[in-house]
């Protein structure tokens, strides 16, 4: 599964989720569907396949991409290496471990009412969650097992993410002109300046773990410089909504923020924050296991919006995902592989 380059924007995903399907298919699904779908900003295609057996009323749903592998790995990165506790690769830990733990489970016990789905374009962008969603296929559906690295706790609430681009243009010009034409820099300092003062006037919202909005200038832009008035000039800048806020409220607060200062404002992405409707209802499967917080965004904010009582549980830590030399132990791809067995074998008790 690592050797397939799924790195998110420039790998070739459907490949792997062929194969993943031929690797379920062995199981002897009632349905198994595969579908390629096209992704916006000129990247290539995604997929994802979903495997279905009896009357699914829980899902297992795990990303097959991966991010860029980056520097500071000792070897290609899409060759799994074991170690004597570990394995490592691109992806091993977030989260085609899990996956595996998945496939391995699948091997032991007979799924009931369960469905399976390997899904990709989670680590940028996340168009493919809405599609399965749209198309319908988790109707009926009522409980979730969101894979991630949780280290094998269970994530049950984490923020949302919102983050908008602004630009702004002039005609440009000798510097000497400064005091007579617009200066499109200066504007998308004093937004980056306004948007950061409303992340202070909220430092207080909300309650720990999740207080403040994270408020974050990413990124200005221009193609000015110290002698050149600029023609043009662009700000990016995000903010982590916590469980229980209106992202569209916020999301229109800045784009009122923007507009009055002459922008010409989008928004990027808008993704809700997520919280477990129901922890009670996972008991049966998660007696023993502590319910966390997470730091980091996942897609069971989409998979909760759509309705669907959902969880964040996966083998790895977060502190190796993302990273060189990305690993993951055989004690925790043990541990998540026995919860798999219990959930595909169970279902919804
Ligand atoms: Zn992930």
């Amino acid at each position: 599964m690592v050797g397939f380059d799924t790195r998110n924007g420039t790998g070739d995903e459907p490949a792997c989720v062929d194969w993943l399907a031929q690797q379920l298919g062995q199981f002897n699904p009632d349905k198994l569907v595969t579908q390629r779908v096209p992704r916006k900003h000129g990247k290539p295609d995604s997929a994802y396949v979903l495997a279905v057996w009896g009357e699914p009323k829980l899902v297992l749903n795990v990303h097959i991409d991966t991010v860029p592998s980056g520097k500071g790995w000792l070897a290609d990165p899409l060759i799994l290496r074991r170690e004597e506790d570990r394995v490592i690769g691109l992806g091993a830990c977030d989260i085609k471990g899990a996956a595996a733990c998945i496939l391995s489970a699948l091997t032991r016990v007979k799924p009931q009412n369960v469905a399976v789905l390997l899904s990709g374009d989670e680590e940028q962008g996340s168009e493919i969650m809405p599609e399965v969603i749209k198309a319908g296929h988790l109707d009926g559906v009522e409980a979730a097992i969101v894979c991630e690295p949780t280290g094998c706790q269970v994530g049950k609430r984490h923020r949302g993410m919102l983050a908008l681009k602004a630009e702004f243009s002039g005609p440009g010009g000798h510097s000497s002109l400064a005091d007579e034409i617009d200066a499109p820099l200066l504007k998308a300092a004093r937004l980056a300046d306004a948007i950061g003062k409303y992340g202070e006037n909220h430092l207080d919202f909300g309650t720990p773990p999740y207080q403040g909005l994270c408020t974050n200038i990413g990124g200005v832009n221009s193609d000015g410089a110290y002698n050149v008035i600029p023609t043009s000039a662009s700000l990016q800048f995000s903010m982590r909504p916590p469980p229980g806020d209106d992202v569209s409220k916020r999301e229109a607060d800045l784009h009122d923020i923007a507009a009055q200062r002459g922008a010409n404002c989008e928004t990027l992405v808008a993704f809700e924050p997520f919280a477990t409707k129901d922890i009670e209802a996972f008991k049966f499967l998660f007696a023993s296991h502590d319910f966390v917080d997470l730091p980091y965004w996942t897609e069971a904010a989409m998979v909760s919006a759509a309705g669907i009582n959902a969880v964040v549980f996966g083998p790895g830590y977060i502190e190796q995902a993302h990273q060189p030399e990305e690993w993951v132990s055989y004690a925790q791809l043990e541990t998540a592989t026995k919860l798999y067995e219990a959930a595909l074998s169970k279902g919804l008790a």
